[in-house]
């Protein structure tokens, strides 16, 4: 069909040149799982690693999008090519629409120092994380030195976007009601850097007090990043340099080995997740299958049991 013309190696060339159109259409096979996803996944392999991928969590209205913004514009002030992908795992909608909405980027939408991008998961079953790195690996083949990754709504997306970031950024503010007590458990391990937005506000130091305290309990080794929280008032544009340097910092703490092992990590996530996928699809295929019914009589005739009958499909996949 039309997918196995796409010529992929082309696509990858044009993109490491900077060249929007073919960061857009190499996103867009990903998300579409174009049969070519393979190949771009292949192509782009030798070209990545060289992009920080910074997550930004939290709370619907917490000020994701206006961070990301303001923080698109910081990192530009230092000369960072920066990536944006925004994703949001319960829309069947993406592309620009969504970002229009979602992401005040107009200040940036005609710098080519930046892409940005939002991808809905589609009812993917593999949810965030089939799409999602294939994603970011084309935003680092093109030279980003920075990505942000912003998940859009709700669900346990958090833990997945910190799943797949070098650098977690946990989101509070003031007044937001769930309060950090309620929301620690899940916030405290994946928080790199944590940011009290809406600084602006009453109550922020508050819950920079309260957040310090809960932060101070937590035990660490002695070599361990402390995370820091930083005050922003994003829509103010203020305290994003500190934001910047923060993150600068976390980065220099993991350069070398835990960079290394963090990434490690991601990718027998990854490795797993699509071996999972690729065993279930495979299996699925089966059903209506000569071999399969085979099986289903043996078992009716006594001849064999469900598990042994299991281990030969999973012996012939
Ligand atoms: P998201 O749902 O986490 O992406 O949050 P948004 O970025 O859409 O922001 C939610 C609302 O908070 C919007 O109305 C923003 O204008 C507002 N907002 C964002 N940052 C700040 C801030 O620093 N101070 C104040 N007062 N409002 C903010």
């Amino acid at each position: 069909g039309n997918a196995s013309r796409v010529d992929v190696a082309d696509l990858v060339e044009q993109a490491r040149a900077g060249r929007p159109r073919a960061v857009a259409r190499l996103i867009s096979l990903v998300e579409d799982e174009s049969p070519a996803l393979r190949d771009v996944s292949a192509a782009l392999a030798p070209h990545t690693g060289r992009a920080h991928v910074v997550g930004l969590t939290g709370s619907p209205g917490v000020g994701k999008s206006t961070t990301t913004a303001a923080l698109v514009g910081a990192l530009r002030r230092r000369d960072h090519r920066v990536g944006v992908l925004a994703v949001d795992p319960t829309s069947p909608f993406s592309g620009g629409a969504l970002l229009g909405d979602r992401i005040r980027m107009s200040d940036h939408a005609t710098d080519d120092g930046v892409f940005i991008r939002s991808m809905a998961s589609r009812g993917h079953l593999g949810g965030l994380s089939w799409a999602t790195p294939q994603a970011l690996r084309v935003l680092d083949a093109a030279g980003c030195d920075v990505i942000l990754l912003e998940t859009v709504g709700v669900g346990q997306s958090e833990v997945e976007v910190s799943g797949l970031a070098d650098t977690t950024l946990v989101l509070l503010a003031p007044g937001m009601g769930d309060g950090i007590q309620a929301a620690k458990a899940g916030i405290l391990e994946i928080g790199d850097v944590f940011v009290v937005n809406k600084a602006d506000r009453d109550g922020a130091q508050s819950t920079r007090r309260e957040l310090r305290s809960v932060l101070g309990m937590a035990e660490r080794e002695a070599d361990a990043w402390s995370p820091p929280i930083v005050m922003t008032s994003a829509s103010r544009g203020e305290g994003l340099g500190d934001l910047v340097e923060q993150i600068d910092a976390h980065r220099e703490h993991l350069a070398g080995e835990r960079l290394a092992e963090r990434r490690r990590a991601r990718f027998r996530r990854e490795i797993r997740a699509i071996a999972l996928e690729t065993v279930r699809r495979r299996v699925g295929d089966l059903s209506g299958h000569a071999a399969l019914d085979a099986l289903a009589q043996e078992v009716l005739d006594g001849a064999t049991d469900p598990f042994r009958a299991a281990d030969r499909v999973l012996d012939e996949l």
